[in-house]
Order: structure tokens, then C-alpha cells, then sequence
């Protein structure tokens, strides 16, 4: 080992410093298999100070640091470059709960702690954590805090920017912030928590936080619905929040060609093939039957082209696992070009329009597969060719996101609406993003992380070169 790694050993412990191949293989490869690194070593701190003495030591050692959560980044932001001088400090180690307040509805955890795990230690508090994403068996606190996660029910609590109460975050210097605070109103200054959320590890490792708690609902109404069109579909949406308010949790959309493939992989699954398919749910306090009954009464006032409720759990889980098995059927049907976008829910039928109608006439043999979380307009807009061979869609990739971008860009919204930018949109996020919030985002970096150390080479840090190890 280098001096510099017997120095990390002596702070983490020397069976917490990975640098064999093998060990550090999880850690270099990125979920999509699109990125591949090569790290000086793997270091799991144990605890808040552990990793305030390592930042200290990188800083004095010129060596940049990766953080790493679950590693199920969809656009390569916890990946090491292929130098092999890179640090990744992966935070599976510094997992407890720290504190519950039922009074207060909030929780303290730490980072490594696992999105599912969280959402245990809550439902045994009779308490609802209520993100909720397909990855929580892996992803960590930290890694949803530091791609501010959304998912299935941000329609209804927000994305972990509203979830998040207080943080406890090491700065690039080793210093340490502790905001680990319950409170739900706080003027005195700026919320200077909210710099860390989002900002995929390039500004702080953040080490703890404390969320919000929700009363666990007791009662749902989940139902599959079939409309004639993405407008069907808007109005839809909105007539329900006006009808149920806040208990409106989900509102999921798929378009046609994505229930021909879960036919195609889960044949005889779907209760019914339609233009577009909405998968909603209801959740409130009191028992299901009666919100059931309420969602069938005021369902039967409403135009739709078909429609089943889910009369037991076992019923809503299988409506909730067609809508889940999604990612993975599109994955076994072969390779799309995938955007995670977002528009106004209102925006969403003329975006689709208009964006099907330009890659059709750039690309004939385009297929686009649109789903997602319609209700906070966020949709996963993934693109493949039709053709038999699939292979010439890769080399069409910049071509094909240009197209999509402006369109998003052209109804106001964001080609990031969950997963992040990492190393896959860091080009097009200098395109898009207004250059004053840029110019913003530059000088906050400037600020905690002169250096440049934190998470070199994604969006915020350029690549390093004269980093040692
Ligand atoms: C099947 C699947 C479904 C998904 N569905 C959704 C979804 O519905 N909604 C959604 O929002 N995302 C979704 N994602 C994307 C991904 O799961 C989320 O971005 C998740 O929040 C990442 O958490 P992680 O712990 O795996 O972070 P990682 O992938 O390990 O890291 C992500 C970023 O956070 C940084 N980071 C990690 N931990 C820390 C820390 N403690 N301090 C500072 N920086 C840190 C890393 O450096 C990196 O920049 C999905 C991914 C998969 C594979």
C-alpha cells in the first residue's frame, strides 16, 4: 500500500480500504454497464469523523474523491474515471438510525442506510417515508438526497428536496455542517442544506439527514385505466385532483407501445390494451372499501375507454407490479436511448406531439417508448428503431437527444427530472441550463471545493489531471 492509503487505513481501519480487483469491482461499474473506472482504492468510513479525517487527508494529498451510495446512478455519477487515482468513499458503513421523533414526524439517518430500509424503520414507528423508487433495495439516503430522488409519489409529498428537514454534511475541507434540525420553519438566513441536494457529491459528502414522516395511510383505492389520448389522460389528472385533493398519490402513464411490450413479456397480465393506460391510486386514513367505493361512484361519471379497480392487496400489488416491470421490459426487448424528462403536467400532450412528429420525420423507423409520472410531469421518453437490427441507434444518440431537448426546453421543462446529469448530460446541461443559474452553480463549487476534488469529471468538476495518489 501507498503512504496515502496507510494513512486512510489508520483513520477507516485497514479491512475498510478495498484495492483488490475483485473487492472493487461493484464499485467501478456503473448500473447501466456505460461506465467503467479504475480507483486508487474503495474506503467504507464508519462514522461522521472518519470521514471529516479522510476529506482532510485528500485535501492535504491532492486526491479527489468519488462518494458512492447504492451505485444505481443512471447516468454514471458515482463511477470513478479509468486513472486509477481516484478515491471512492462508499457510505454503506455509516447506516443507523439515529433518532425518531413520532411528535414531530421526522427521522434521523444516516447516509448509507438504504431507501428500504428507511421505509421499514418508518412503517414500525406507524409512519410513512414516502419516496419510493424500484431501486430502494440498493439506492441510500445519500445518493437520493444527492440526485434529489423522485418516483412514484411526488405527486403527492414532493421529491426529497421537500422531504428533507436538516442535513449533516462534510465539507471538501473537512469541516463539518450540522444541520441535523427538526424544524419545519426556520427564517433565520439562507437554507444552505439545499446546496447539497442535487448536487451528486461535487460539493460535500453528506453524512446524515433528518426527513419527514407521514401518517401510514390505511386505506387505498388503486385502479388501471384506458383513455383515448395523452389529453384524455391530463384532463384526467386534473379532474381527480379536484374531485380527491391531496389523496391523489400516483398518477402513471403509459403509452400504447409500452403495453403491447409488457404483453409481449407478461402476456395475459394487462387487463386491456388502449391507447394509454393510467394507473392511479388513492390513499388516505379509514378503511379501503369506502375510498374504493368513492373512486367507482365518481369513476362512472367520467368519459373513459375502459377501467379496473383492484379490490384487494393482492390485486393492487399485481396492477402495481405491471406498472414496475416497465424498466425491465423495455431492457429485455433491447437498447433505447433514454430520457428522463420533464414538462408541466398541462405541457404533456403537445410536447408528445411535437416531438413524435419531428423524430418521425428525421428518423421514420423511430419507436418511442413514453411512461412515467405524469402527475408531477415527469416521463421517462426512451427511444429505439424499429428496424431488425438495432445497432446503428447508438450512432444517432446526438442527434436524436437534440431533437428531444429543444422540444423540452421549447415547453419549459428540464431533461432531468430524477436521475440526475453525472458524466451522460453534463454537455447538455451547459446548453440549456439559463447561464446565470450556471454562473451560480460555478461560483458555490468555487466556494467549498477550490480544488475541484469533490467527484472530479461530472457536471460541475471538470476532469482532473494532476491528481496523486
Ligand atoms: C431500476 C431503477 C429505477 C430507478 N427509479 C428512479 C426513480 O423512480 N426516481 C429517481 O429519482 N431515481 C430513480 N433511479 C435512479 C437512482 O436509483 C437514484 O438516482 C438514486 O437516488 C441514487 O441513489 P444511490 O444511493 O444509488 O446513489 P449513487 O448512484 O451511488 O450516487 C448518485 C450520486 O450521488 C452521489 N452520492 C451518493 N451518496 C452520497 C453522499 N452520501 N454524499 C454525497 N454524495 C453522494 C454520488 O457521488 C453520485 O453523484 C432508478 C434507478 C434504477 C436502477
Amino acid at each position: 500500500m501507498s503512504h496515502f492509503l496507510d494513512a486512510v487505513a489508520a483513520i477507516v481501519g485497514a479491512t475498510h480500504v478495498l484495492t483488490l480487483p475483485e473487492d472493487t469491482a461493484p464499485f467501478t461499474l456503473d448500473y447501466r454497464r456505460r461506465y467503467q473506472g479504475q480507483p486508487l482504492a474503495v474506503v467504507l468510513p464508519g462514522t461522521t469523523a472518519e470521514v471529516a479525517a479522510l476529506l482532510q487527508l485528500c485535501q492535504r494529498q491532492q486526491v479527489a474523491v468519488v462518494p458512492q451510495g447504492g451505485n444505481t446512478s443512471t447516468c454514471g455519477a458515482a463511477t470513478p474515471d479509468g486513472s486509477g487515482r481516484q478515491l471512492v468513499v462508499a457510505m454503506q458503513r455509516l447506516n443507523r438510525l439515529r433518532a425518531i421523533d413520532t411528535a414531530n414526524n421526522s427521522i434521523t439517518v444516516e447516509a448509507g442506510m438504504t431507501l428500504a430500509t428507511l421505509q421499514q424503520r418508518a412503517a414500525e414507528a406507524d409512519r410513512l417515508f414516502p419516496l419510493s423508487l424500484a431501486s430502494e433495495g440498493s439506492c441510500q439516503i445519500g445518493g437520493n438526497l444527492s440526485t434529489n430522488a423522485g418516483g412514484l409519489a411526488v405527486l403527492r409529498y414532493g421529491t426529497m428536496r421537500e422531504l428533507t428537514l436538516g442535513l449533516e454534511v462534510v465539507l471538501p475541507d473537512g469541516r463539518v455542517l450540522h444541520q441535523l434540525s427538526g424544524l419545519r420553519k426556520d427564517t433565520s438566513g439562507l437554507d444552505v442544506k439545499q446546496l447539497f441536494i442535487g448536487a451528486e457529491g461535487q460539493l460535500g459528502l453528506i453524512t446524515a439527514a433528518t426527513l419527514k414522516l407521514f401518517p401510514l395511510p390505511t386505506a387505498h383505492a388503486t385502479a388501471w385505466l384506458g383513455v383515448d389520448s395523452s389529453q384524455a389522460a391530463i384532463d384526467l389528472l386534473s379532474a381527480l385532483r379536484q374531485a380527491f385533493g391531496d389523496r391523489l398519490t400516483t398518477f402513471e402513464i403509459m403509452s400504447q407501445p409500452c403495453q403491447q411490450l409488457l404483453e409481449k413479456y407478461h402476456p395475459g397480465q394487462l387487463p386491456f390494451i388502449q391507447p394509454w393506460a393510467v394507473l392511479i391510486e388513492l390513499s388516505d386514513s379509514g378503511d379501503s372499501h369506502r375510498l374504493q367505493q368513492q373512486l367507482v361512484d365518481w369513476l362512472s361519471t367520467q368519459q373513459l375507454a375502459d377501467g379496473v379497480l383492484a379490490h384487494s392487496e393482492a390485486e393492487r400489488q399485481q396492477l402495481w407490479q405491471l406498472r414496475e416491470a416497465m424498466s425491465e421490459t423495455q431492457k429485455r426487448d433491447g437498447a433505447s436511448i433514454k430520457h428522463d424528462i420533464g414538462v408541466p403536467s398541462s405541457a404533456i400532450p403537445a410536447f408528445l406531439a411535437d416531438c413524435e412528429a419531428a423524430l418521425r420525420a428525421a428518423f421514420p423507423s423511430v419507436r418511442i417508448i413514453a411512461f412515467g409520472h405524469a402527475g408531477d410531469g415527469n416521463l421517462h421518453y426512451n427511444i429505439s428503431y424499429t428496424r431488425p437490427d438495432n445497432a446503428e441507434l447508438f450512432a444517432d444518440e446526438e442527434r436524436v437527444n437534440a431533437i428531444v431537448y429543444d422540444l423540452v426546453y421549447q415547453h419549459q421543462g428540464t431533461l432531468a427530472a430524477e436521475h440526475g446529469i453525472g458524466q451522460l448530460k453534463g454537455h447538455w446541461l451547459q446548453r440549456y441550463q439559463d447561464p446565470v443559474a450556471l454562473q451560480l452553480m460555478q461560483g458555490v463549487k468555487q466556494l467549498l471545493d477550490p480544488q475541484g476534488l469533490m467527484n472530479p469529471g461530472k457536471w460541475l468538476s471538470p476532469a482532473r489531471s494532476d491528481t496523486s495518489g
